[in-house]
Protein backbone atom coordinates (compact mmCIF):
# COMPACT_ATOMS: atom_id res chain seq x y z
CA UNK A 1 0.00 0.00 0.00
CA UNK A 2 1.34 3.80 -0.48
CA UNK A 3 0.60 5.54 2.29
CA UNK A 4 -0.82 9.08 1.99
CA UNK A 5 -2.21 9.19 5.23
CA UNK A 6 -0.93 11.91 8.11
CA UNK A 7 0.38 8.86 10.54
CA UNK A 8 1.73 6.70 10.41
CA UNK A 9 3.51 7.15 7.71
CA UNK A 10 6.20 5.01 5.49
CA UNK A 11 9.31 5.01 6.96
CA UNK A 12 12.73 5.29 4.99
CA UNK A 13 14.53 2.17 4.11
CA UNK A 14 17.20 2.71 7.04
CA UNK A 15 14.65 3.82 9.85
CA UNK A 16 12.94 0.68 8.91
CA UNK A 17 15.81 -1.92 9.36
CA UNK A 18 16.43 -0.66 12.68
CA UNK A 19 13.28 -2.22 13.87
CA UNK A 20 13.75 -5.45 12.71
CA UNK A 21 15.79 -6.73 15.26
CA UNK A 22 14.24 -8.13 18.93
CA UNK A 23 14.54 -4.85 21.74
CA UNK A 24 17.93 -4.58 23.19
CA UNK A 25 17.76 -4.37 27.24
CA UNK A 26 17.78 -0.88 28.10
CA UNK A 27 19.13 -0.49 31.80
CA UNK A 28 23.18 -0.35 29.63
CA UNK A 29 25.49 2.29 29.03
CA UNK A 30 25.14 2.34 25.74
CA UNK A 31 21.38 2.71 25.75
CA UNK A 32 21.78 5.88 27.47
CA UNK A 33 24.20 7.22 26.00
CA UNK A 34 21.80 6.68 22.50
CA UNK A 35 19.62 8.47 24.65
CA UNK A 36 21.12 11.68 25.76
CA UNK A 37 22.50 11.99 22.21
CA UNK A 38 18.26 11.83 21.33
CA UNK A 39 18.19 14.63 23.68
CA UNK A 40 20.54 16.93 22.31
CA UNK A 41 19.95 16.32 18.33
CA UNK A 42 16.36 17.13 19.49
CA UNK A 43 16.88 20.52 20.92
CA UNK A 44 19.22 21.07 18.35
CA UNK A 45 17.19 20.70 15.40
CA UNK A 46 14.38 22.72 17.38
CA UNK A 47 16.98 25.09 18.39
CA UNK A 48 15.55 24.98 21.30
CA UNK A 49 16.92 27.81 23.79
CA UNK A 50 19.65 27.67 26.55
CA UNK A 51 19.01 25.59 29.51
CA UNK A 52 16.38 23.52 27.55
CA UNK A 53 15.89 19.77 28.32
CA UNK A 54 13.78 17.38 25.71
CA UNK A 55 12.33 14.06 27.18
CA UNK A 56 10.77 10.66 25.24
CA UNK A 57 7.80 9.38 26.41
CA UNK A 58 5.92 5.87 25.41
CA UNK A 59 3.00 7.49 24.72
CA UNK A 60 1.16 8.78 21.45
CA UNK A 61 1.21 12.83 20.60
CA UNK A 62 -1.45 12.46 22.73
CA UNK A 63 0.10 11.34 26.21
CA UNK A 64 2.44 14.29 25.10
CA UNK A 65 -0.49 17.01 24.64
CA UNK A 66 -1.92 15.61 28.12
CA UNK A 67 1.52 15.35 30.21
CA UNK A 68 2.64 19.04 29.23
CA UNK A 69 -1.29 20.09 30.49
CA UNK A 70 -0.91 18.30 33.73
CA UNK A 71 2.51 18.98 34.35
CA UNK A 72 3.25 22.43 33.33
CA UNK A 73 -0.37 24.76 34.26
CA UNK A 74 -1.20 24.61 37.54
CA UNK A 75 -4.56 25.95 38.54
CA UNK A 76 -3.56 29.87 38.74
CA UNK A 77 -3.29 29.56 35.17
CA UNK A 78 -6.00 31.16 32.84
CA UNK A 79 -5.58 29.32 29.42
CA UNK A 80 -6.04 30.14 26.12
CA UNK A 81 -6.83 27.06 23.72
CA UNK A 82 -7.30 28.17 20.39
CA UNK A 83 -9.60 25.55 18.33
CA UNK A 84 -9.80 25.61 14.70
CA UNK A 85 -10.49 21.38 14.67
CA UNK A 86 -10.09 18.67 16.14
CA UNK A 87 -6.68 18.60 17.55
CA UNK A 88 -7.38 22.30 19.33
CA UNK A 89 -11.11 20.68 20.79
CA UNK A 90 -8.54 18.05 22.37
CA UNK A 91 -6.25 20.46 23.58
CA UNK A 92 -10.04 22.25 25.47
CA UNK A 93 -10.48 18.45 26.54
CA UNK A 94 -7.56 18.28 28.23
CA UNK A 95 -8.16 21.39 30.22
CA UNK A 96 -11.43 20.33 31.14
CA UNK A 97 -10.86 16.98 32.41
CA UNK A 98 -7.62 18.47 34.56
CA UNK A 99 -9.95 21.31 35.44
CA UNK A 100 -7.93 23.95 34.32
CA UNK A 101 -9.49 27.28 33.78
CA UNK A 102 -9.10 28.59 29.91
CA UNK A 103 -11.17 30.15 27.38
CA UNK A 104 -11.33 28.65 24.14
CA UNK A 105 -10.99 30.88 21.14
CA UNK A 106 -12.55 28.70 18.10
CA UNK A 107 -11.52 29.38 14.53
CA UNK A 108 -14.20 28.19 11.72
CA UNK A 109 -12.72 25.17 10.30
CA UNK A 110 -9.67 25.97 8.08
CA UNK A 111 -9.48 30.00 9.00
CA UNK A 112 -6.34 31.49 10.00
CA UNK A 113 -6.56 32.58 13.64
CA UNK A 114 -6.02 36.65 13.59
CA UNK A 115 -4.87 39.13 16.03
CA UNK A 116 -8.52 40.45 16.60
CA UNK A 117 -9.75 37.43 18.02
CA UNK A 118 -7.35 37.25 21.21
CA UNK A 119 -7.78 40.83 21.94
CA UNK A 120 -9.79 40.89 25.54
CA UNK A 121 -7.30 38.00 26.46
CA UNK A 122 -4.25 39.37 27.42
CA UNK A 123 -4.71 38.71 30.85
CA UNK A 124 -4.63 35.05 30.63
CA UNK A 125 -1.17 32.98 31.69
CA UNK A 126 -0.94 30.39 29.14
CA UNK A 127 -1.69 29.27 25.46
CA UNK A 128 -2.16 26.17 23.89
CA UNK A 129 -1.92 25.80 20.06
CA UNK A 130 -1.50 23.12 17.34
CA UNK A 131 0.64 24.94 15.04
CA UNK A 132 -0.74 23.05 12.54
CA UNK A 133 -4.41 21.78 12.91
CA UNK A 134 -4.04 18.53 11.49
CA UNK A 135 -7.90 18.16 10.84
CA UNK A 136 -7.96 21.16 8.41
CA UNK A 137 -4.43 21.07 7.43
CA UNK A 138 -4.38 25.12 8.38
CA UNK A 139 -0.87 26.31 9.62
CA UNK A 140 -1.61 28.87 12.47
CA UNK A 141 0.09 32.27 12.57
CA UNK A 142 2.69 31.55 14.71
CA UNK A 143 4.86 34.70 14.45
CA UNK A 144 1.82 36.46 15.28
CA UNK A 145 1.06 34.44 18.44
CA UNK A 146 4.12 33.86 19.43
CA UNK A 147 4.59 38.07 19.46
CA UNK A 148 1.30 38.28 21.48
CA UNK A 149 2.56 35.84 24.21
CA UNK A 150 5.89 37.90 24.25
CA UNK A 151 3.96 40.94 24.62
CA UNK A 152 1.56 39.52 27.63
CA UNK A 153 3.60 37.33 29.15
CA UNK A 154 2.04 34.50 28.60
CA UNK A 155 3.73 30.86 28.42
CA UNK A 156 2.93 29.35 25.09
CA UNK A 157 3.06 25.67 24.33
CA UNK A 158 3.12 24.24 20.92
CA UNK A 159 1.55 21.75 19.63
CA UNK A 160 4.15 20.89 16.87
CA UNK A 161 2.95 17.03 16.54
CA UNK A 162 2.88 16.94 12.91
CA UNK A 163 4.43 20.74 12.22
CA UNK A 164 8.06 19.36 13.02
CA UNK A 165 10.26 18.74 10.37
CA UNK A 166 7.74 19.70 7.47
CA UNK A 167 6.91 23.16 8.11
CA UNK A 168 9.20 25.84 9.74
CA UNK A 169 9.72 25.83 13.47
CA UNK A 170 12.45 27.74 15.66
CA UNK A 171 11.76 27.22 19.27
CA UNK A 172 13.88 30.26 20.16
CA UNK A 173 12.57 32.62 17.77
CA UNK A 174 9.07 31.52 19.06
CA UNK A 175 9.65 31.71 22.61
CA UNK A 176 7.97 28.61 23.18
CA UNK A 177 7.77 27.18 26.68
CA UNK A 178 7.40 23.71 25.75
CA UNK A 179 7.05 21.85 21.91
CA UNK A 180 5.58 18.45 21.30
CA UNK A 181 5.98 16.38 18.70
CA UNK A 182 5.61 12.45 18.04
CA UNK A 183 7.33 9.60 16.41
CA UNK A 184 4.62 8.70 13.79
CA UNK A 185 4.03 11.85 11.75
CA UNK A 186 7.41 13.73 9.83
CA UNK A 187 10.15 12.13 12.07
CA UNK A 188 8.10 8.97 9.75
CA UNK A 189 8.89 6.43 12.67
CA UNK A 190 6.64 3.66 14.38
CA UNK A 191 3.54 5.22 16.29
CA UNK A 192 4.47 5.25 20.06
CA UNK A 193 6.92 7.60 21.22
CA UNK A 194 6.26 11.22 21.93
CA UNK A 195 8.83 14.22 22.83
CA UNK A 196 8.83 16.93 25.13
CA UNK A 197 11.34 19.81 24.57
CA UNK A 198 10.80 22.40 27.14
CA UNK A 199 12.26 25.38 28.01
CA UNK A 200 14.16 26.57 31.43
CA UNK A 201 10.36 28.31 31.95
CA UNK A 202 8.52 25.53 31.52
CA UNK A 203 11.49 23.59 33.79
CA UNK A 204 10.84 25.82 36.13
CA UNK A 205 6.70 25.39 36.08
CA UNK A 206 7.57 21.46 36.45
CA UNK A 207 9.58 21.69 39.47
CA UNK A 208 7.11 23.84 41.40
CA UNK A 209 4.36 22.05 40.59
CA UNK A 210 2.68 19.89 42.87
CA UNK A 211 2.78 16.04 40.79
CA UNK A 212 -0.71 15.14 40.04
CA UNK A 213 0.57 11.93 38.31
CA UNK A 214 3.03 9.16 37.39
CA UNK A 215 3.04 7.49 33.92
CA UNK A 216 3.00 11.28 32.61
CA UNK A 217 5.19 12.86 34.87
CA UNK A 218 7.32 14.86 33.60
CA UNK A 219 9.47 15.67 36.42
CA UNK A 220 10.23 12.07 36.64
CA UNK A 221 10.73 11.49 32.88
CA UNK A 222 13.51 14.69 33.66
CA UNK A 223 15.58 13.69 36.60
CA UNK A 224 15.52 9.93 34.75
CA UNK A 225 16.99 11.64 31.45
CA UNK A 226 19.66 13.20 33.01
CA UNK A 227 21.34 9.95 32.84
CA UNK A 228 19.97 8.93 29.77
CA UNK A 229 17.23 6.87 31.01
CA UNK A 230 13.20 6.46 31.33
CA UNK A 231 11.51 5.66 34.45
CA UNK A 232 9.20 3.36 32.75
CA UNK A 233 10.14 0.70 30.14
CA UNK A 234 10.58 2.99 26.87
CA UNK A 235 9.56 1.65 23.59
CA UNK A 236 13.02 1.03 23.13
CA UNK A 237 13.20 0.23 19.19
CA UNK A 238 11.54 3.65 18.36
CA UNK A 239 13.69 5.42 20.34
CA UNK A 240 16.46 3.89 18.22
CA UNK A 241 14.73 4.71 15.23
CA UNK A 242 14.11 7.90 16.21
CA UNK A 243 18.27 8.34 16.73
CA UNK A 244 18.93 7.35 13.41
CA UNK A 245 16.68 9.28 11.46
CA UNK A 246 17.93 12.17 13.73
CA UNK A 247 21.38 11.40 12.52
CA UNK A 248 20.22 11.23 8.83
CA UNK A 249 18.42 14.36 8.89
CA UNK A 250 21.13 16.22 10.93
CA UNK A 251 24.17 14.94 8.06
CA UNK A 252 21.90 16.14 5.47
CA UNK A 253 22.16 19.86 6.77
CA UNK A 254 19.17 19.68 9.37
CA UNK A 255 15.61 20.42 9.40
CA UNK A 256 15.90 22.67 6.04
CA UNK A 257 16.37 19.92 4.05
CA UNK A 258 13.74 17.32 5.62
CA UNK A 259 11.09 20.77 4.88
CA UNK A 260 12.17 21.70 2.20
CA UNK A 261 11.81 17.94 0.73
CA UNK A 262 8.36 17.73 1.81
CA UNK A 263 7.07 21.10 1.18
CA UNK A 264 8.31 20.57 -2.55
CA UNK A 265 6.30 17.21 -2.43
CA UNK A 266 3.55 19.42 -1.26
CA UNK A 267 3.70 21.85 -3.90
CA UNK A 268 3.98 18.83 -6.81
CA UNK A 269 0.64 17.35 -4.97
CA UNK A 270 -1.55 20.44 -5.53
CA UNK A 271 0.16 21.54 -8.68
CA UNK A 272 -1.22 18.13 -10.17
CA UNK A 273 -4.78 18.38 -8.75
CA UNK A 274 -5.11 22.30 -10.55
CA UNK A 275 -7.79 20.92 -12.73
CA UNK A 276 -9.43 18.49 -10.45
CA UNK A 277 -12.85 18.54 -8.94
CA UNK A 278 -10.72 19.13 -5.29
CA UNK A 279 -10.78 22.03 -3.24
CA UNK A 280 -8.02 23.01 -1.11
CA UNK A 281 -10.03 23.83 2.09
CA UNK A 282 -7.36 26.06 4.42
CA UNK A 283 -6.44 29.30 3.97
CA UNK A 284 -2.87 28.97 5.00
CA UNK A 285 -2.22 25.09 3.89
CA UNK A 286 1.00 23.64 5.56
CA UNK A 287 3.34 21.60 4.21
CA UNK A 288 2.06 18.49 5.95
CA UNK A 289 -1.40 17.95 4.71
CA UNK A 290 -3.86 18.79 1.91
CA UNK A 291 -7.55 18.96 3.05
CA UNK A 292 -9.58 18.74 0.70
CA UNK A 293 -13.28 18.91 -0.19
CA UNK A 294 -14.16 16.68 -3.37
CA UNK A 295 -16.64 19.11 -5.51
CA UNK A 296 -19.08 16.05 -7.17
CA UNK A 297 -18.75 13.19 -5.21
CA UNK A 298 -18.49 11.99 -1.73
CA UNK A 299 -15.25 11.96 0.30
CA UNK A 300 -15.97 8.50 1.39
CA UNK A 301 -16.67 7.17 -1.71
CA UNK A 302 -13.21 8.31 -2.74
CA UNK A 303 -11.02 7.30 0.30
CA UNK A 304 -12.37 4.06 -0.43
CA UNK A 305 -12.19 3.57 -4.30
CA UNK A 306 -8.73 4.55 -3.82
CA UNK A 307 -7.96 1.83 -1.44
CA UNK A 308 -9.69 -1.09 -2.76
CA UNK A 309 -8.52 -0.35 -6.55
CA UNK A 310 -5.46 1.83 -6.13
CA UNK A 311 -4.02 0.57 -3.42
CA UNK A 312 -3.38 3.89 -1.92
CA UNK A 313 -4.11 5.10 1.45
CA UNK A 314 -5.23 9.36 1.81
CA UNK A 315 -6.74 10.14 5.51
CA UNK A 316 -11.06 10.22 5.57
CA UNK A 317 -12.16 13.33 8.30
CA UNK A 318 -13.96 12.12 11.37
CA UNK A 319 -17.19 13.58 12.58
CA UNK A 320 -19.32 15.99 10.40
CA UNK A 321 -16.65 16.47 8.06
CA UNK A 322 -16.51 12.66 7.15
CA UNK A 323 -17.99 12.80 3.82
CA UNK A 324 -16.82 16.44 2.90
CA UNK A 325 -13.02 16.44 3.21
CA UNK A 326 -10.44 14.04 2.83
CA UNK A 327 -7.31 14.83 3.49
CA UNK A 328 -3.57 14.04 1.38
CA UNK A 329 -0.35 13.69 3.53
CA UNK A 330 2.84 14.68 2.27
CA UNK A 331 5.52 13.47 5.27
CA UNK A 332 7.15 10.86 5.26
CA UNK A 333 9.24 8.52 2.62
CA UNK A 334 7.28 9.59 -0.18
CA UNK A 335 8.72 10.41 -3.03
CA UNK A 336 7.47 12.43 -6.65
CA UNK A 337 7.19 9.57 -8.40
CA UNK A 338 4.45 8.03 -5.13
CA UNK A 339 3.31 11.19 -5.69
CA UNK A 340 1.93 10.69 -9.56
CA UNK A 341 0.71 7.23 -8.99
CA UNK A 342 -1.97 8.69 -6.80
CA UNK A 343 -2.06 11.85 -9.35
CA UNK A 344 -3.14 9.84 -12.19
CA UNK A 345 -5.62 7.38 -10.06
CA UNK A 346 -7.29 10.61 -9.41
CA UNK A 347 -6.89 11.46 -13.21
CA UNK A 348 -8.46 8.26 -13.87
CA UNK A 349 -11.15 8.45 -11.26
CA UNK A 350 -11.97 11.92 -13.14
CA UNK A 351 -12.58 10.24 -16.28
CA UNK A 352 -14.65 8.01 -15.65
CA UNK A 353 -16.70 10.38 -13.34
CA UNK A 354 -15.91 8.88 -10.05
CA UNK A 355 -14.32 12.16 -8.75
C1 LIG B 1 -1.37 13.40 15.26
C2 LIG B 1 -1.58 14.59 16.10
C3 LIG B 1 -1.72 14.51 17.49
C4 LIG B 1 -1.60 13.26 18.30
O1 LIG B 1 -2.27 12.19 17.89
P1 LIG B 1 -1.90 10.75 18.50
O2 LIG B 1 -2.84 9.88 17.76
O3 LIG B 1 -2.16 10.81 19.95
O4 LIG B 1 -0.47 10.50 18.19
C5 LIG B 1 -1.90 15.68 18.19
N1 LIG B 1 -1.92 16.86 17.60
C6 LIG B 1 -1.77 16.99 16.28
C7 LIG B 1 -1.78 18.36 15.69
C8 LIG B 1 -1.60 15.86 15.48
O5 LIG B 1 -1.44 15.99 14.16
Amino acid sequence: MLNFTVGPVMSPEDVISVAGVSAPYFRTPEFSKTMLENEEMFLKLLNAPEGSRAVFLTASGTGAMESCVMNILSDKDKVIVINGGSFGERFAMLCRLHRKKYTEVKCEFGKQLTRGQLSGLEDHTALLINMHETSSGLLYDMKMVSQFCKENGILLIVDAISAFLADELDMTELNAAAVLTGSQKALACQPGVSLVALAPEALKRINDNEEVCMYLSLKDALINGVRGQTPFTPAVTILLQIHKRFEDIISCGGTKSEISRISKVAEQFREGIRDLPLMIVPENPSNAVTALTPLSKGAKEIVRILKEEYGIWVCPNGGDKADSVLRVGHIGHITYEDNKVLLDALCEMYISKRL
